[in-house]
Protein backbone atom coordinates (compact mmCIF):
# COMPACT_ATOMS: atom_id res chain seq x y z
CA UNK A 1 0.00 0.00 0.00
CA UNK A 2 0.95 3.67 -0.80
CA UNK A 3 2.09 5.70 2.06
CA UNK A 4 -0.94 8.42 2.41
CA UNK A 5 0.24 12.05 3.67
CA UNK A 6 -2.05 14.28 4.75
CA UNK A 7 -0.93 17.57 4.32
CA UNK A 8 -2.40 21.15 5.56
CA UNK A 9 -1.59 23.82 3.15
CA UNK A 10 -1.42 27.54 5.23
CA UNK A 11 1.49 27.87 6.97
CA UNK A 12 2.77 24.41 5.52
CA UNK A 13 3.01 24.95 1.36
CA UNK A 14 2.44 28.57 1.69
CA UNK A 15 1.39 31.50 3.97
CA UNK A 16 -0.83 34.28 2.33
CA UNK A 17 0.32 33.86 -1.36
CA UNK A 18 4.34 33.27 -0.62
CA UNK A 19 5.39 30.12 -1.11
CA UNK A 20 7.00 28.52 1.82
CA UNK A 21 11.12 27.79 0.25
CA UNK A 22 11.79 24.05 -0.46
CA UNK A 23 7.40 23.07 -0.25
CA UNK A 24 7.40 22.38 -3.47
CA UNK A 25 10.29 20.35 -3.97
CA UNK A 26 8.95 18.46 -0.96
CA UNK A 27 5.72 17.18 -2.45
CA UNK A 28 7.40 16.23 -5.50
CA UNK A 29 9.88 13.94 -3.11
CA UNK A 30 7.03 12.43 -2.00
CA UNK A 31 4.68 11.74 -4.65
CA UNK A 32 7.81 10.50 -6.72
CA UNK A 33 8.46 8.11 -4.02
CA UNK A 34 5.28 6.57 -4.46
CA UNK A 35 3.21 8.66 -1.50
CA UNK A 36 -0.57 9.83 -2.03
CA UNK A 37 -0.54 13.48 -1.16
CA UNK A 38 -3.71 14.82 -0.14
CA UNK A 39 -3.96 18.69 0.98
CA UNK A 40 -6.00 18.60 3.67
CA UNK A 41 -6.67 22.30 4.70
CA UNK A 42 -9.43 24.22 7.23
CA UNK A 43 -9.51 27.17 4.61
CA UNK A 44 -13.22 27.01 3.55
CA UNK A 45 -13.30 30.29 0.98
CA UNK A 46 -11.37 28.65 -1.51
CA UNK A 47 -12.99 25.60 -4.03
CA UNK A 48 -11.18 22.39 -4.92
CA UNK A 49 -10.21 23.45 -8.40
CA UNK A 50 -8.95 26.92 -7.43
CA UNK A 51 -6.42 24.99 -4.85
CA UNK A 52 -5.24 22.76 -7.93
CA UNK A 53 -4.57 25.81 -9.65
CA UNK A 54 -2.88 27.98 -6.82
CA UNK A 55 -1.08 24.73 -6.41
CA UNK A 56 -0.16 24.11 -10.04
CA UNK A 57 1.06 28.16 -9.98
CA UNK A 58 3.79 26.76 -7.49
CA UNK A 59 4.51 23.62 -9.45
CA UNK A 60 2.64 21.29 -7.44
CA UNK A 61 0.79 19.01 -9.79
CA UNK A 62 -2.84 17.52 -8.06
CA UNK A 63 -6.11 17.05 -8.74
CA UNK A 64 -9.29 18.33 -7.19
CA UNK A 65 -10.08 14.66 -5.57
CA UNK A 66 -6.98 15.13 -3.19
CA UNK A 67 -8.12 18.80 -1.92
CA UNK A 68 -9.91 17.90 1.10
CA UNK A 69 -11.50 21.49 2.53
CA UNK A 70 -13.31 22.41 5.85
CA UNK A 71 -16.30 24.18 3.10
CA UNK A 72 -16.74 19.78 1.99
CA UNK A 73 -16.94 19.06 5.54
CA UNK A 74 -19.56 21.36 6.54
CA UNK A 75 -21.66 20.66 3.59
CA UNK A 76 -21.22 16.75 4.19
CA UNK A 77 -22.19 17.50 8.35
CA UNK A 78 -25.62 19.65 6.59
CA UNK A 79 -26.32 16.59 4.26
CA UNK A 80 -26.10 14.78 7.54
CA UNK A 81 -28.80 16.58 9.30
CA UNK A 82 -30.88 18.27 6.46
CA UNK A 83 -32.44 16.88 3.16
CA UNK A 84 -31.32 17.94 -0.10
CA UNK A 85 -33.44 21.01 -1.17
CA UNK A 86 -33.38 22.40 2.29
CA UNK A 87 -32.14 25.92 2.53
CA UNK A 88 -28.62 27.08 3.81
CA UNK A 89 -27.72 30.78 4.65
CA UNK A 90 -24.54 30.89 3.32
CA UNK A 91 -22.09 33.51 5.48
CA UNK A 92 -19.22 32.21 4.04
CA UNK A 93 -16.81 32.48 0.73
CA UNK A 94 -17.34 30.48 -2.77
CA UNK A 95 -15.76 27.37 -1.17
CA UNK A 96 -18.76 26.72 0.86
CA UNK A 97 -21.48 28.07 -1.62
CA UNK A 98 -19.80 25.70 -4.22
CA UNK A 99 -19.69 22.38 -1.37
CA UNK A 100 -23.52 23.44 -0.76
CA UNK A 101 -24.44 23.59 -4.25
CA UNK A 102 -22.65 20.54 -4.94
CA UNK A 103 -24.54 18.24 -1.81
CA UNK A 104 -28.60 20.38 -3.21
CA UNK A 105 -28.79 22.44 -0.97
CA UNK A 106 -30.65 25.77 -2.28
CA UNK A 107 -27.80 28.38 -1.14
CA UNK A 108 -29.10 32.01 0.27
CA UNK A 109 -27.60 35.03 1.63
CA UNK A 110 -30.22 35.78 3.62
CA UNK A 111 -32.85 34.07 6.13
CA UNK A 112 -34.49 32.52 7.16
CA UNK A 113 -32.97 29.24 6.66
CA UNK A 114 -33.06 25.65 7.82
CA UNK A 115 -29.35 26.14 7.93
CA UNK A 116 -26.37 28.84 8.16
CA UNK A 117 -22.28 27.95 7.90
CA UNK A 118 -19.93 30.19 9.12
CA UNK A 119 -17.18 30.22 7.07
CA UNK A 120 -13.59 32.35 6.39
CA UNK A 121 -14.54 35.38 4.20
CA UNK A 122 -12.91 38.80 3.83
CA UNK A 123 -16.67 40.51 3.56
CA UNK A 124 -18.21 39.74 6.93
CA UNK A 125 -19.32 42.56 8.28
CA UNK A 126 -22.07 44.04 10.88
CA UNK A 127 -24.95 43.37 8.71
CA UNK A 128 -23.55 39.73 7.39
CA UNK A 129 -23.20 39.16 11.49
CA UNK A 130 -26.81 39.96 12.38
CA UNK A 131 -28.69 38.18 9.47
CA UNK A 132 -26.21 35.24 10.55
CA UNK A 133 -26.71 35.46 14.02
CA UNK A 134 -30.53 35.80 13.04
CA UNK A 135 -30.57 33.19 11.25
CA UNK A 136 -29.18 30.82 13.99
CA UNK A 137 -31.33 32.32 16.84
CA UNK A 138 -34.31 31.45 14.61
CA UNK A 139 -33.46 27.49 15.00
CA UNK A 140 -31.41 26.84 12.18
CA UNK A 141 -28.79 24.18 12.47
CA UNK A 142 -25.75 26.31 12.74
CA UNK A 143 -22.44 25.18 11.11
CA UNK A 144 -19.37 26.46 11.36
CA UNK A 145 -16.41 24.91 8.86
CA UNK A 146 -13.92 25.62 11.40
CA UNK A 147 -12.70 27.55 14.58
CA UNK A 148 -9.37 28.43 14.05
CA UNK A 149 -8.52 31.78 15.66
CA UNK A 150 -6.06 32.99 13.64
CA UNK A 151 -4.19 31.67 10.26
CA UNK A 152 -0.11 32.50 9.21
CA UNK A 153 0.00 35.61 6.86
CA UNK A 154 2.80 36.96 5.10
CA UNK A 155 5.85 37.96 6.62
CA UNK A 156 5.32 36.62 9.98
CA UNK A 157 2.16 38.27 10.32
CA UNK A 158 -1.08 36.37 12.30
CA UNK A 159 -4.87 36.94 10.68
CA UNK A 160 -7.88 36.67 12.30
CA UNK A 161 -9.36 33.12 11.35
CA UNK A 162 -12.44 31.84 11.20
CA UNK A 163 -12.99 31.07 14.77
CA UNK A 164 -13.15 34.50 15.07
CA UNK A 165 -16.31 35.40 13.10
CA UNK A 166 -17.66 32.33 14.53
CA UNK A 167 -17.11 33.31 17.92
CA UNK A 168 -19.53 37.17 16.63
CA UNK A 169 -22.15 34.91 15.59
CA UNK A 170 -22.05 32.63 18.58
CA UNK A 171 -22.07 35.31 20.68
CA UNK A 172 -24.99 37.52 19.04
CA UNK A 173 -27.28 34.38 18.45
CA UNK A 174 -26.42 32.60 22.17
CA UNK A 175 -26.22 29.28 20.18
CA UNK A 176 -23.08 26.87 19.91
CA UNK A 177 -22.29 25.48 16.52
CA UNK A 178 -21.39 22.18 15.13
CA UNK A 179 -17.80 22.53 13.73
CA UNK A 180 -17.16 20.73 10.79
CA UNK A 181 -13.05 21.15 9.99
CA UNK A 182 -9.60 20.00 11.62
CA UNK A 183 -9.71 18.30 14.25
CA UNK A 184 -13.29 17.66 14.72
CA UNK A 185 -15.01 14.27 13.20
CA UNK A 186 -16.79 15.35 9.58
CA UNK A 187 -13.57 16.36 8.86
CA UNK A 188 -12.09 12.67 9.59
CA UNK A 189 -15.16 10.79 8.15
CA UNK A 190 -14.30 12.39 4.85
CA UNK A 191 -10.40 11.57 4.90
CA UNK A 192 -11.02 8.47 5.88
CA UNK A 193 -13.44 8.25 3.16
CA UNK A 194 -11.02 9.47 0.64
CA UNK A 195 -7.53 7.87 1.51
CA UNK A 196 -8.83 4.79 4.36
CA UNK A 197 -7.66 4.09 8.09
CA UNK A 198 -3.85 5.46 7.43
CA UNK A 199 -1.59 8.05 7.15
CA UNK A 200 0.36 10.61 8.12
CA UNK A 201 -0.44 14.28 8.98
CA UNK A 202 1.54 16.94 8.45
CA UNK A 203 0.32 20.67 10.02
CA UNK A 204 1.79 23.97 11.69
CA UNK A 205 -0.37 23.70 14.27
CA UNK A 206 -0.76 21.47 17.51
CA UNK A 207 -4.38 22.34 18.59
CA UNK A 208 -5.97 21.53 15.17
CA UNK A 209 -3.64 19.31 12.96
CA UNK A 210 -1.99 17.75 16.30
CA UNK A 211 -5.70 17.16 17.71
CA UNK A 212 -6.75 15.99 14.07
CA UNK A 213 -3.42 13.45 14.03
CA UNK A 214 -5.06 11.78 17.07
CA UNK A 215 -8.48 11.57 16.13
CA UNK A 216 -7.37 9.63 13.02
CA UNK A 217 -5.24 7.40 14.62
CA UNK A 218 -2.23 8.87 12.56
CA UNK A 219 1.28 9.77 13.85
CA UNK A 220 1.72 13.92 13.50
CA UNK A 221 4.50 15.74 11.77
CA UNK A 222 4.72 19.26 12.72
CA UNK A 223 6.41 22.06 10.92
CA UNK A 224 7.44 25.35 12.17
CA UNK A 225 6.95 27.42 9.16
CA UNK A 226 3.35 28.33 10.38
CA UNK A 227 2.13 29.06 13.52
CA UNK A 228 3.73 26.69 16.26
CA UNK A 229 7.22 27.74 17.36
CA UNK A 230 6.76 31.18 16.50
CA UNK A 231 6.69 33.77 19.49
CA UNK A 232 2.95 34.23 19.08
CA UNK A 233 1.84 30.79 18.46
CA UNK A 234 1.87 27.79 19.81
CA UNK A 235 4.29 25.77 22.10
CA UNK A 236 5.96 23.15 20.35
CA UNK A 237 6.33 21.13 23.80
CA UNK A 238 3.96 19.05 24.14
CA UNK A 239 2.88 18.38 20.82
CA UNK A 240 2.52 14.92 20.55
CA UNK A 241 4.41 15.12 17.56
CA UNK A 242 6.50 11.94 15.97
CA UNK A 243 8.88 14.53 14.24
CA UNK A 244 9.52 18.45 14.70
CA UNK A 245 10.90 19.89 11.54
CA UNK A 246 11.33 23.68 10.29
CA UNK A 247 9.84 23.09 7.73
CA UNK A 248 8.47 20.85 5.08
CA UNK A 249 11.47 20.31 3.16
CA UNK A 250 13.17 18.80 6.38
CA UNK A 251 10.57 16.83 7.40
CA UNK A 252 9.87 14.94 4.52
CA UNK A 253 12.77 13.01 4.69
CA UNK A 254 12.04 11.35 7.82
CA UNK A 255 9.16 10.54 6.72
CA UNK A 256 10.21 8.69 4.23
CA UNK A 257 12.52 6.96 6.48
CA UNK A 258 10.01 6.24 8.77
CA UNK A 259 9.19 2.92 10.09
CA UNK A 260 6.18 1.53 7.89
CA UNK A 261 4.55 -0.20 10.83
CA UNK A 262 4.46 3.40 12.38
CA UNK A 263 3.27 5.33 9.04
CA UNK A 264 0.64 2.76 8.82
CA UNK A 265 1.25 1.85 5.07
MG1 LIG B 1 -1.93 25.50 8.80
Amino acid sequence: MSLVIGCDLDGVIWRGSEVIPGSVEAIAQLQNDGAIVVFITNNSSTTPSQYVEKLAGFGITTTAEMIITSALAAAHLASEHLDAGSTVLACAGPGVVEALTERGFAVHNDGPADAVVVGWHQSFDFERLRIAADCARSGALFIATNDDPTYPGAAGSLLPGNGSLVAAVATASGCTPFVAGKPHEAMARLVRMKVGPAGIMVGDRVSTDGAFAARLGWPFGLVLSGIAGTDRGELVADSGAQWIANDLQTLVPLLLKSDPAVAGS
